[in-house]
């Protein structure tokens, strides 16, 4: 939307008071989320000056389109998620409207091809990194997620577009892409294409030759193939890195989620990973306290932990969501119960998490510098996601986006401490 807006002539400022549009892109995800959204939608009305317009955009614009018409007073526009790339039309025709009743643009199909056919780019760049987003919208039928009403079912993006792209992020000096979608390993099923995820990973180291890192995230169990672990075993610009949403590891909380049940293809799969890249860092993420979430499922889900050793754990108490057939069942369990089984899980992961750190001990690795501070240069290595996983606290001075190979000295549970060994590359 700011590319789109940018493009017609408008210009970015910082303070509310300064500006003739005021859009607020919200997310309808889960309860703090959807209240953070409202609660900065209210004081944006309530400053908002004589000819100014306030637009809410994005999710909760999309699910909750009139309730927020309640719930704000003050509101001029809604635009959903579906048709964002409509926004300066959609603004123009809200500030040039003769009734002061507020305007949607909320159609229900998913057209992320839309921005394509603009030629805006789905990316955002942090730093040295970049999330470039390969799809949008889910298929799968999760039954906690809200996530494919929200977004509808999902579009894959052309390659072509996302091939360009990645080549021009490159040239402008990105050391690091990361394809995003709400499931990659989706990629390109609906454009009627087999192994459209590998081979669009092939495509872009093949174009994209300068680039040293290649992150994806949010894989679907039972969709890592035999064909894309030989591509990020075989290709080194690909990260060692998997980051697999597991949600649990008992099979019946896994079928009351509508999640792959096959516990069996975990282990399996695993084990082949593992193999092919033996450096490779595994994330996870689990919901503890799910609808009807016995004892002994949660000591299965322990017990899984512990087999399979993941590199990282994320874990979440299960939040209801409104309109999600999860939020329908029965036997939901307290919040105390939740917290408690979350404490657990996590002390369960933390010696976990220290062992295969300590293990790096001695270790050299290419660290991508992220900051400075007192002294320190902090960066990231390859096993570490942006924003999600660990850092690297090493010893000395090194240049923000650059590469610095570095000797791990020390070990916590997310954390390393590091030496420089080699100078810049
Ligand atoms: S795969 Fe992810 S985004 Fe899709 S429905 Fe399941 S949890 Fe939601």
């Amino acid at each position: 939307m700011a590319q789109l807006l940018d493009g017609a002539g408008y210009v970015a400022v910082e303070e509310p008071g300064q500006a003739s549009v005021l859009i607020v892109n919200t997310c309808g995800f889960i309860g703090p989320a959807r209240e953070e959204s409202i609660q900065h939608l209210r004081e944006l009305a309530q400053a908002k000056k004589r000819g100014q317009i306030l637009v809410a955009a994005g999710c909760l614009a999309q699910i909750w389109g009139q309730q927020l018409i309640a719930e704000v007073s003050g509101l001029d526009g809604i635009i959903g998620t579906r048709r964002w790339m409509d926004i300066v039309e959609f603004v123009e025709k809200v500030r040039g409207r003769k009734k002061p009743e507020p305007m949607y643009h909320l159609p229900g199909d998913a057209t992320v091809v839309g921005s394509d056919e603009r030629g805006v780019m789905r990316v955002a760049v942090q730093g040295a990194s970049a999330y470039l987003k390969i799809a949008d919208g889910c298929r799968r039928p999760c039954a906690f997620c809200s996530i494919p009403r929200i977004k509808g079912v999902a579009v894959s993006r052309p390659p072509e577009a996302i091939i360009a792209e990645a080549r021009e992020l490159a040239a402008r000096g990105v050391r690091e892409i990361i394809l995003i979608a709400q499931d990659t390993t989706d990629y390109g099923h609906d454009l009627g294409r087999q192994d459209a995820l590998p081979n669009l990973l092939e495509s872009i180291c093949n174009a994209a030759p300068e680039l040293k890192w290649l992150r994806v995230m949010y894989a679907y169990p039972g969709a890592v193939n035999d064909r894309l672990i030989e591509v990020m075993a075989t290709r080194p610009q690909i990260v060692h890195y998997l980051d697999l949403p597991l949600q649990h590891g008992h099979p019946d909380a896994l079928k009351r989620m509508r999640r792959p049940a096959n516990v069996g293809w975990v282990y399996r799969a695993l084990e082949k990973i593992r193999a092919a890249m033996p450096d490779i860092a595994i994330r996870t993420t689990f919901i503890v306290g799910y609808p009807g979430e016995t004892e002994a499922e949660f000591e299965t889900l322990c017990q899984f932990v512990r087999d399979l050793q993941f590199d990282r754990v994320g874990a979440f108490t299960y939040s209801v969501e409104p309109g999600t057939p999860s939020a329908e069942l029965p036997d939901q369990l307290p919040e105390q119960v939740k917290r408690e089984r979350y404490e657990r899980l996590m002390a369960l992961q933390q010696p976990i998490s220290l062992s295969k750190n300590q293990s790096l001990v001695g270790q050299t690795l290419d660290v991508l510098v992220e900051g400075q501070g007192e002294g320190l240069t902090i960066g990231r290595t390859f096993r570490d996601a942006p924003e999600i996983d660990g850092l690297m606290m090493i010893e000395g001075h090194a240049p923000v986006g650059e590469f610095v190979r570095a000797r791990v000295t020390g070990a916590m549970e997310y954390d390393l401490t590091g030496i420089v060994s080699h100078l810049w590359r």
